[in-house]
């Protein structure tokens, strides 16, 4: 049924006029929470170091992907100064197939810095949390919220849907305004004696009741509060501005072979999967196929003085998509005649060996067939 639109604007609602609306809507959270959330192996912990793996690995992975991974990380390095004693390499293993490589490397830099720096002992103050390396406003609000009760909201993509329904609020979530102004309510919203729980409770709502598509707004104990709701299409919310652009990339992979022996080549600069392993690689901006890569500078060093080429393609057409970027990848596999001089840039390894070395999610599809 269509009910009529609360009378307050968007963001022109007057918060101290609503007084203990907050603190309602936010019983009611945590109420619901008691009787709805999971049992997630995080969720019982205050050990701030185990919800900052818990937060990180879940920030792009769903939970029932995530947990395998949290088990088998927190099992090997059950605290930071076995994570600081890690190899970056034996890290990167345990993170493969996780995406987003850029979070392992930054867990162990900041778990170096607290060793050094912290005498191994987690901050516990929001500044000093969020001055570590990788840890975003999101994570160190979870971390001091969760483990100290601090009175930080967190602001995820659970959060904003729920406040922009509850709210009807417009603006844009992925502006710097946006990002300010849910900011403020979600602070206003939070019971700083609960912090911690208020913000498991919200997220956790988000979550599993007031989902993207079909919320649950027959069963929602916020309903009769909900402006998305007396709106008539709660689904609207939250607002928009920008779809991401996203970039095609073409990769055509070489798996090598002479005398027993395949290349490696370890991943460096500033580009996607950073310090993991994968064959060697021409990138082309449009889709080419083999006879048109043989044109390229970049296959002619390749394969210079390599003899006699037996090529096959192994896969093709495999796309990976990431937030901004859309990969199209092509494997083949190509064994030479001579070894060519120009592998000395790469890592030489047994054909055996391969599963040994942590690998982009590509390669281990590829490897997996
Ligand atoms: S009434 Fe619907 S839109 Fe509003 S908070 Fe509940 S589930 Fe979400």
């Amino acid at each position: 049924m269509k009910r009529k639109r609360l009378d307050y604007d968007r963001l022109s609602f007057q918060m101290e006029m609503l007084n203990d609306v907050n603190l309602e809507i936010s019983d009611i959270l945590i109420s619901w929470y008691f009787k709805n959330k999971r049992d997630l192996p995080w969720r019982n912990s205050t050990d701030p170091y185990i919800i900052w793996i818990s937060e990180v690995i879940l920030q792009q992975t769903r939970v029932a992907q995530g947990m395998d991974y949290f088990l088998r990380f927190t099992g090997r390095f059950p605290d930071v100064t076995a994570l600081a004693e890690a190899e970056e390499d034996e890290i990167l293993k345990y993170w493969q197939g996780l995406g987003y490589y850029s979070r392992a490397r930054n867990l162990h830099a900041a778990a170096k810095y607290i060793v050094k720096y912290c005498d191994a002992i987690f901050p516990d103050q929001y500044k000093d949390v969020l001055a570590l390396k990788g840890i975003g406003e999101y994570t160190a609000a979870a971390i001091v919220s969760f483990a100290w009760n601090q009175p930080y909201p967190v602001v995820d993509g659970n959060v904003f849907r729920v406040l922009s329904r509850l709210f009807a609020l417009q603006t844009p979530i992925d502006t710097g305004k946006g990002k300010k102004e849910f900011t403020k309510i979600a602070e206003w919203l939070m019971n700083p004696a609960r912090a911690g729980l208020h913000n498991q409770a919200i997220m956790e709502f988000g979550a599993l009741h007031c989902v993207p598509k079909s919320p649950d707004c027959n069963n929602c104990p916020l309903q009769e509060k909900c402006m998305g709701y007396a709106s008539g299409s709660p689904q609207s919310f939250p607002v928009k501005q920008n779809k991401l652009k996203t970039r095609d990339r073409y990769f055509h992979y070489f798996h090598i072979i002479h005398d027993g022996k395949t290349w490696l080549n370890r991943r460096s600069g500033k580009d996607i999967w950073q310090g993991l392993y994968e064959f060697p690689l021409i990138e082309t901006e449009v889709p080419t196929d083999l006879s048109g890569l043989q044109q390229l500078n970049g296959f002619q060093n390749l394969f210079a003085d390599a003899g006699c080429l037996s090529i096959s393609v192994e896969l093709s057409d495999l796309k990976h998509i990431l937030s901004h970027q859309k990969i199209y990848a092509t494997f083949y596999k190509v064994e030479v005649g001579h070894r060519p001089a120009y592998l000395d840039r790469f890592t030489e390894i047994s054909l055996e060996s391969v599963q040994d070395y942590a690998v982009s999610r590509l390669t281990d599809i590829y490897l997996g067939r």
